[in-house]
């Protein structure tokens, strides 16, 4: 589903953020990246949505060689990928709905099946009676579950969640971590999870990246990585 292939990106000074990344995550999976602030982890982020191109290399995403594809075609491939931030993001001047709903109103969605789509998505992240609050009535975990409900939208291959649940306390934590794979196995959705946290990947992931300054460590199965740890 996603594969990365001699991936370096070296910006201006200069200072190589990813150093020849090989990597492959099968459809379905629950992956996490891992590694230290300064390892390259938001500048992998930023390559796999195309904010940032690679300066060498290639990144397969649902089939699409994201640099061959041209400003129009990156938009549309950009639907196929769900982001979620630490924190959430959402529109604080906008109802959980309407936050749900943007992306689907993006899409050209109309208005019965928009809201029709975001009730099924409050559902799903257990939210259903939630749609009319507004970001600021909602706890931490409730903003980040309409954040998870918002990626979700547009029915994307793949999730990317950049540090998830690092604004969280632990026992939310682990309810976000547990819907992630409730929503896995449920949709077939291919997740990354960039995290600095060791516990997040344990409880979590099937399969890991460890990065140290851009470049990969290890990769594999989480038991044997988790392991020698
Ligand atoms: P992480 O997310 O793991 O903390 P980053 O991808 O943010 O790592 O950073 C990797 C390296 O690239 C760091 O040395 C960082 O200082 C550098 N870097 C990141 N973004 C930029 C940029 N826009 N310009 C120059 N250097 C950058
Ligand atoms: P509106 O359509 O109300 O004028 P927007 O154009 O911003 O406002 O889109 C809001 C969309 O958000 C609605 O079309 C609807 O699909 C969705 N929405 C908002 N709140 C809810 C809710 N509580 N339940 C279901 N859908 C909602």
């Amino acid at each position: 589903m996603i594969t990365l292939d001699g991936v370096r990106k070296v910006y201006p000074g200069p200072v190589v953020a990813l150093d020849g990344i090989d990597l492959s995550i099968p459809a379905g999976e629950i992956h996490g990246i891992v590694g230290q602030s300064g390892a390259g982890k938001s500048t992998l982020i930023r390559c796999l949505t195309a904010l940032e191109k690679p300066s060498e290399g290639h990144i397969w995403v649902d089939g699409q060689d994201l640099s061959a594809l041209g400003p129009k075609e990156l938009r549309i491939a950009r639907r196929s990928i769900g982001m979620v931030f630490q924190g959430g993001n959402l529109l604080d001047a906008r109802t959980a709905g309407q936050n749900i709903a943007y992306p689907l109103k993006v899409a050209g969605l109309d208005r019965g099946h928009r809201r029709e789509r975001v009730q099924e998505l409050l559902d799903l992240v257990g939210l259903g009676d939630r749609g009319n609050s507004y970001p600021s009535q909602l706890s931490g975990g409730q903003r980040q579950r309409i954040a998870i409900a918002r990626a979700l939208a547009a029915r994307p291959a793949v999730l990317l969640c950049d540090e998830p649940t690092s604004a969280l306390d632990t026992q939310t934590t682990d309810q976000i971590l547990t819907l992630i794979k409730d929503v896995r196995d449920q949709t077939g959705v291919t997740v990354v999870i960039i995290t600095h946290e060791m516990s997040v990947v344990r409880d979590t992931c099937d399969s890991v990246t460890l990065l140290e300054k851009g470049r990969v460590v290890q990769s594999g199965n989480v038991g044997e990585i988790v392991a020698d740890t």
